[in-house]
């Protein structure tokens, strides 16, 4: 029989009860803690957490304090709960375009251009026509995506059409990454092969971040992603007195859920499954935050992705329900559903198909990399009048409904993040 040294003895007393203290304390998700996050965060003192303002680092800041009381860790390579990248945000400094020997104007061409410098002369660089009989926004659209460096002759029979989208096409690119982008430019004139560009851009890169959190877990690279967007759209025109488009709803309500589950899992054992906790920023200026983060990791070991969109307004069909977008194309939605039968709250598939819905939010870039990303909301968006508006204030919020949606996604996660169950794959071929 193995003896047991008096102290060793002691020692391991010591190591249960130490682990016994070490136990996690469950966390209540309650309409206090949601309606003091969300107020915050949709609060005036944020001025509508815009992209590319000074603004949104408040929200940012505000954002890293909660990860921090959620004890969560930085994503695997950062140094804070700050995932910074920059954008690139690229115009024409000086264009000096010669075609027949005469100067084009300004109003004359539109197009993208990523290199800091070009000289185009004949031969140099592929030209391509949209010709009178062309339908001018098909053959714009494809060859916009070439992959090379290109001229587009358009023919001056376009000439309404191409003054009307001037100023949409002429205003800067803006990309993450330029390495490799073809630069393209439509011209307003007839085919040409007597031509000369002389072009300069100029990059006024501004930086941006995520902020996001981990809880690592025993399966580490399989990852359960909860995500919404914190950026909103500013400052719009005043609408009696109040300039602040606070996105109370749109998305400060899904960033409150994706903070109340932080903690919420944090206050449970450790779980099979890595959860990630996202705030995006850019996503109403293009997405730029989750193209950025859906390029830092492995997109296949993303088992599901949570994108929480407007969740603080009941749905048509009532409270306690939340639709899912895109809820054939993987079978995320179905395990919602089946999570909940003896509940009752109800998930069910985007009632607005034509809206798009799918597409409208950053689960669509993971979506195109396969992995079963979906939006979930409750919001009535086809009567709101607060949408996008400087009305989506805190006031208009159903605290209890939004605090049973999120009690709902939590209960809901819960066999994904145990390793039950694992939604099919979405077939990105399949995504636009
Ligand atoms: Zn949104």
């Amino acid at each position: 029989m193995l003896r047991v040294h008096p102290v060793s003895l002691a020692l391991i007393l010591i190591t249960i009860v130490f682990t016994q203290c070490e136990k996690k304390v469950p966390y209540e998700i309650t309409e206090n803690s949601v309606s003091e996050v969300l107020k915050t965060l949709s609060s005036d003192d944020m001025r509508g957490r815009q992209a590319f303002s000074e603004d949104i680092k408040r929200a940012a800041d505000y954002i890293s304090n909660e990860f921090t009381a959620a004890e969560l860790d930085y994503l695997p390579g950062e140094d804070s709960y700050l995932q910074s990248f920059n954008l690139n945000v690229i115009s024409i400094a000086n264009a000096d375009i010669q075609i027949d020997g005469t100067q084009l104007g300004s109003d004359k061409y539109f197009g993208s251009i990523y290199s800091d410098q070009l000289s185009w002369t004949p031969g140099s660089v592929e030209t391509a026509t949209i010709s009178a009989t062309d339908n001018f926004r098909a053959k714009q659209r494809e060859l916009s995506s070439s992959d090379s460096d290109l001229i587009v002759f358009v023919d001056e029979a376009h000439s309404s059409t191409f003054t009307a989208l001037h100023r949409y096409y002429s205003r800067p690119v803006r990309a993450i990454s330029i390495e490799g982008k073809a630069n393209v430019l439509f011209v307003l004139h007839n085919e040409s092969d007597n031509f000369s560009f002389e072009i300069t851009t100029k990059n006024d890169s501004i930086e941006l971040a995520n902020v996001a959190g981990v809880i690592e877990g025993k399966r580490a690279h399989e990852i359960v992603l909860f995500s919404a967007h914190y950026d909103h759209i500013g400052i719009r025109n005043a609408v009696e007195g109040d300039s602040i488009a606070n996105g109370a709803n749109d998305d400060a309500s899904g960033v409150t859920a994706v903070i109340e589950l932080a903690k919420h899992f944090q206050g449970k054992p450790k779980p099979q499954r890595t959860i990630m906790f996202v705030a995006f920023t850019a996503e109403e200026v293009g997405g730029y935050g989750s193209q950025y983060f859906s390029k830092q990791l492995d997109p296949d070991e993303i088992v599901a992705m949570f994108n929480i969109e407007m969740i603080g307004k009941p749905a048509v069909s009532g409270p306690n329900t939340a639709w899912i977008t895109g809820y054939d194309r993987s079978s995320f939605g179905e395990i919602l559903t089946e999570s909940t039968p003896d509940s009752v709250f109800r998930f069910y598939a985007d009632p607005y198909p034509s809206q798009n819905l799918f597409y409208r939010s950053d689960n669509a870039t993971l979506a195109r990399l396969g992995v079963p990303a979906h939006s979930i909301s409750t919001t009535p968006i086809d009567v709101d009048q607060d949408y996008h508006k400087v009305s989506d204030e805190f006031e208009t919020i159903d605290i209890p409904h939004m605090t049973n949606t999120i009690k709902a996604i939590a209960n809901a996660a819960d066999e994904i993040v145990g390793g039950y169950k694992t939604p099919t794959r979405v077939d990105a071929a399949l995504v636009d």
